[in-house]
């Protein structure tokens, strides 16, 4: 389940927090103090979203901010501040918040944000997966584009989704009916050969010395395979 700090001292906002979150999913951790949550914290490391009162009896929910960004931490924040506290906002978000909700705030509003600051670190996660190496190769699957030793390799939109599925399934096995499936669509009414000509094209744009190829190799009357 998705963790959510829920650091406030007033138990009565505390509580109200917490209702909201379990009832949406969640399961928040409960902190009244600073060094309560960072504590917590620590004991818990799949905290995805961190929710900080700035008021608070020991040290303010900025500084509790700043520690957990100086902890290498990149999990998302979101500060509760008071309608009076205007220059909270700025100053919250300068020590590392991703967000702020001014209070009063409705549970609705509450749950948007967390759920908004949730699919965009699932975003930011993805982001880190956009690339594969193997090899002398970079493969981007943002861009879709590949690198060999740095140099960008010109490929059809084919060949592409043909090195895509070798890099993703490195060493593995990969018989001509799954690269016609994964490549072509499971509708693709066309012969195999066309899988084989298009690895030899793309053979001469990956391979070394294309007649001996390493990276892409043949598994002889079955299919191919990436690296040896
Ligand atoms: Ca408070």
């Amino acid at each position: 389940m998705k963790k959510v700090l829920v650091l406030e001292d007033e138990s009565a906002i505390r509580s109200f927090v917490v209702i909201n979150l379990r009832r949406s999913g969640y399961e928040p951790i409960e902190a009244s103090s600073g060094e309560e949550a960072l504590k917590l914290l620590e004991q818990n490391e799949d905290v995805g979203v961190a929710l900080l009162d700035v008021m608070l009896p020991d040290i303010d929910g900025f500084e509790v901010c700043r520690r957990i960004r100086a902890s290498g931490s990149r999990m998302g924040i979101i500060m509760l501040t008071a309608l009076s506290q205007e220059m909270d906002k700025v100053t919250g978000l300068m020590t590392g918040a991703d967000d702020y909700v001014t209070k009063p705030f409705s549970p609705s509003e509450l749950i948007a944000r967390v759920d908004a600051l949730y699919r965009r670190l699932g975003a930011a996660d993805d982001s880190s997966d956009d690339e594969i190496e193997s090899g002398p190769f970079v493969l981007n699957k943002r861009n879709r584009t590949l690198d060999k030793n740095g140099e960008r390799v010109k490929l059809t939109q084919t060949e592409y989704s043909l090195i895509k599925l070798f890099m993703e399934n490195p060493g593995r096995a990969l018989s001509r009916e799954d690269i016609l499936e994964n490549v072509w669509g499971a509708d693709y009414n066309g012969e195999l050969k066309i899988v084989d000509v298009n690895i030899r094209r793309l053979r001469m744009k990956v391979e070394d010395t294309p007649t001996v190829p390493v990276y892409i190799t043949t598994i002889w009357g079955y299919g191919y395979k990436w690296g040896s």
